[in-house]
């Protein structure tokens, strides 16, 4: 058995070696680094995978919120509504344009933005609100866009972690993570769903105008060029990064399908474990599993960590301190938001190996190893 890793992307590269590499060099062969006929074509094909209307490519997840919420036209000190329990750069963007990040609690069971928090929290200078679809499982996203709705307030859907899973709403319609809000986000980062071998991102809208401006700020504020309208950044996706993307999002439906059935396999393992509660699985949602997430109870987590690393089987806590608890965020009042749920989940919660190569055995090794340290300590 080769070494477990929490994602093999050895393994995956292994299955497309000779797509991707003609794909490279043909890049390199045309010396077409910087808006290459591959970085439009990628955008085309995704933005039809997603059934949404414009898809912008962009230098990574961390720009492609921020670019989104450059768009909106919010001013300093607007709020923006967040949860905590999240990875930082969701947050970060919010703080770095000078707006005012409101965190907002989880649900415990499905660990993505709890509508009622989200309700309280809603004030006459709430100007966004960034649902997180996290670990690969969307956010309540019917409620949250009747509340938006009601109170004409933008949605900026973090996708990083959810590309492919999809929601759906009652009336029976499915829509693609990261198509339902008024601008949606993700990230290419190697290890998410849909990774490309370097970084990258993307910015998705249906709203023609609100595309142009995206275009415009990713573009240092031109339209044409040389004649700078307002103050953007440079955010590029790499040619040779579509031509990889081009690729591997043809694979898309069968690496999230590879993940749901390890999920399986793991859910079944420890099924009606007393320590172990496996990732809820709300029935509106398609959830990808970037990260197959347990809660523990009454299990010392950092005891079965050490003893899951002496087995060599990685696992990781995301996220070890959350967002509003973050020195980082001192200045802007984080310390002072009370989010139990958020508290609690950050002492629980353990992501084990998931990715879209996991055999058998190694499900099978990693279960068994994860009950008999769960054993050991009793
Ligand atoms: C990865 C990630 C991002 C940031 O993406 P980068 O490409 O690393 O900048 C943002 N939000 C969430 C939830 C993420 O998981």
């Amino acid at each position: 058995m080769v070494a477990i890793q929490m994602v093999d992307l050895k393994r995956q590269y292994a299955h497309i070696k000779q797509e991707v590499d003609s794909a490279i060099q043909n890049v390199i062969d045309n010396t077409a680094f910087i808006n290459g006929p591959d970085v439009a074509a990628f955008g085309n094909e995704l933005a039809q995978y997603l059934g949404v209307k414009h898809v912008i490519p962009c230098a990574n997840g961390t720009d492609a919120l921020q670019i989104a919420l450059m768009a909106l036209g919010l001013k300093p000190g607007d709020e923006v509504i967040t949860p905590s329990f999240t990875y930082i750069a969701t947050v970060e963007v919010v703080a770095l344009l000078n707006l005012q990040p409101i965190f907002v609690d989880v649900d415990m069971d499905t660990m993505t933005m709890n509508i009622d928090s989200l309700k309280a929290a809603i004030t006459p200078k709430t100007k966004a609100i960034i649902p997180v679809h996290l670990y690969g499982q969307s956010a309540h996203m019917e409620p949250l866009l009747a509340i938006a709705k009601e109170h004409q307030i933008p949605v900026v859907e973090d996708n990083a972690q959810a590309i492919g899973g999809s929601y759906t709403f009652s009336d029976g319609t499915t829509k693609m993570n990261g198509s339902m809000g008024t601008i949606g986000c993700t990230s290419f980062f190697p290890s998410k769903n849909l990774g490309c071998y370097g970084d990258g991102g993307a910015i998705f809208t249906n709203d023609d105008a609100l595309a142009e401006e995206l275009k415009m700020i990713a573009n240092h504020g031109q339209k044409v060029r040389y004649y700078h309208e307002r103050v953007g950044c440079n955010s590029r996706l790499d040619t040779i990064q579509a031509a990889v993307l081009r690729i591997k999002l043809k694979h898309l439906d069968r690496y999230n399908n590879a993940r749901r059935s390890a999920a399986d396999f793991y859910d079944t393992a420890f099924a009606n474990h007393p320590n172990i509660k496996t990732p809820f699985r709300a029935a509106y949602t398609k959830h990808v599993f970037h990260q197959y997430t347990i809660q523990l109870h009454q299990v010392d987590r950092d005891a079965l960590i050490q003893y899951l690393a002496v087995h060599k089987i990685p696992s990781m806590i995301y996220y070890p301190v959350s967002s509003h608890e973050q020195k980082m965020l001192a200045n802007f009042g984080g310390a002072n938001f009370k989010l139990p749920t958020t508290d609690a989940l950050n002492k629980c919660v353990l992501s084990l190996p998931i990715h879209s190569e996991l055999s058998q055995e190694e499900l099978t090794f990693i279960t068994e190893t994860v009950l008999n340290g769960i054993k050991a300590q009793q």
